[in-house]
């Protein structure tokens, strides 16, 4: 295959090649991008070209999926029992995967390399099926086995998540913002329906609770308005996601809220949620501090601490593993979260992979990351709309102050990577920016691995730095 791949004007990945009912398959890179080849009788189940004795198909959805029927390690698998630790990747391009393999390679980790939120698919122009098929051929070029998940993020109805089934997604992130009340009035608590009110007093007030203690009557009542619909959302979702009878990971995420999760909070909703014989893998309360976009932790390390120590108590009790949130570049906290969850957690770090891709343009093609800066310093108004950052547009050092050397300088500095982070759905929508980009980072494949691997090394290298 290697001989007749070269004729054609093909490069074979060598590590990719391998063999299944008597026919051969591999990964070759042609015309700009990667094709996925086929020789033997399997060839005629693809769509492609054919090629002297080759099939030659272009990494699409369909062609994934009749892949899986010969390699069934490039379908995502809810998580092993035995994989305590997993990570939630999320490549947002459809080439960061084998980047993300070379990462972990070291580590005891269940990947999660498949993970978008719908606003995410609708910022990159991806679907669910897509995003799956892309992290699928990553790991039959690489010849990954270990098994790797995919987490329909941040999903709020039935609806989404029916979908997320649909294409394959192995882990459910149930975002309940949407029935959290957060501004509420006590005084509205003699309006709630009877049971409602007769359920969590008679479960909750006048008793020592294991890990938060006696709950005072103003507390439960306040937990009741706030988190009771939250509640209600969960337990109907678990029911639906029961029904649909595949093994998946279900997270409950609480922390898109406006203030952090007590610990009350989350013994509440946890004991409610395991009440209602709800499968929890993992929880994300809203944990103190910031966690914004592209930069290390703000706030005070001291009371995370504290505070993680009592989540992290909370979570074993009820035994499912806490889920940490925008974790990328959280550099200050990893140590700390590594030792106290013993790396039974859950972190997601999901835009980094987006900020590593814009290193090799700065190193590559100067002139497009020039483009690309000075259009997200102009639009980062519109992304502020959905993040919230706090370095200023003014704290950027002016382009024509930087020699071409010195633009992977703007990389290691909070207000560009912010800026250049939340403006990610803009600048790939742009005409300017699109094509070139992803010709960039083909033709510099090796590059963009070499930095991720590099950069999530150091986040693994964080949280596994306590652990005994
Ligand atoms: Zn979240």
């Amino acid at each position: 295959m290697k001989d007749t791949l070269q004729s054609l004007g093909y490069s074979l990945y060598e590590e990719s090649l391998q063999e299944a009912n008597g026919s051969q398959f591999a990964i070759a890179r042609g015309e700009g991008t990667r094709h996925l080849i086929v020789q033997g009788q399997a060839a005629s189940a693809f769509q492609g070209e054919a090629k002297d004795d080759l099939i030659i198909c272009p990494l699409s959805v369909e062609n994934a999926k009749v892949l899986g029927q010969y390699f069934d390690y490039i379908i995502p698998i809810a998580r092993p029992e035995h994989k305590k630790f997993s990570m939630g990747f999320g490549d947002r391009l459809g080439l960061a995967t084998p980047g993300h393999i070379q990462a972990i390679r070291n580590y005891d980790v269940f990947p999660v390399f498949a993970q978008q939120s719908i606003r995410e698919l609708s910022l990159s122009k991806r679907n669910y099926e897509e995003v799956i098929a892309a992290a699928s051929f990553a790991v039959f070029q690489t010849q990954y086995k270990e098994g790797f998940g995919g987490d329909g993020d941040h999903l709020k109805t039935e609806e989404e998540i029916q979908y997320a089934l649909d294409c394959g997604m192995t882990m459910i992130t149930l975002d309940c913002s949407e029935h959290i009340q957060n501004e509420v009035d006590i005084a509205d608590y003699q309006n709630l329906d009877a049971d409602i009110k007769r359920h969590y007093e008679e479960r909750y007030l006048a008793k020592a609770l294991p890990i938060i203690g006696e709950v005072t009557e103003e507390e439960l009542q306040l937990f009741v308005l706030v988190f009771h619909k939250a509640v209600e959302h969960a337990i109907s979702i678990s029911k639906f996601l029961k029904s649909q009878d595949k093994p998946v990971n279900l997270e409950v995420s609480i922390d898109e809220t406006p203030g952090e999760t007590s610990p009350l909070q989350h013994y509440i909703i946890a004991q409610e949620l395991i009440d209602a014989e709800v499968e929890v893998s993992s929880m994300a309360p809203h944990f103190s501090g910031a966690f914004e976009k592209g930069v290390d932790y703000q706030g005070d390390v001291e009371k995370f601490t504290q505070e993680l120590r009592v989540h992290q108590e909370i979570a074993e009790y009820f035994g499912y593993r806490l889920s940490l949130h925008s974790g990328s570049d959280k550099f200050t906290v990893f140590p700390i979260w590594g030792e106290i969850t013993k790396m039974a957690s859950h972190v997601k770090v999901a835009g980094t992979n987006w900020l590593e891709a814009l290193r090799v343009v700065a190193e590559v093609e100067p002139e497009l990351f020039r483009g690309a800066l000075a259009y997200a310093m102009e639009h980062r108004g519109e992304a502020e709309q959905y993040y919230h950052i706090s370095s200023k547009v003014s704290d950027i050092v002016p382009l024509d102050q930087r020699s071409n050397e010195e633009l992977p300088m703007y990389l290691e500095e909070d207000a560009a990577r912010q800026t250049l982070h939340i403006t990610y759905g803009l600048l790939l929508a742009e005409e300017f920016f699109r094509a070139p980009f992803f010709a960039c980072l083909e033709a510099h494949e090796n590059l963009y691995s070499e930095f991720l691997a590099a950069h999530m090394g150091k986040h693994l290298e964080g949280l596994f730095e306590r652990l005994q």
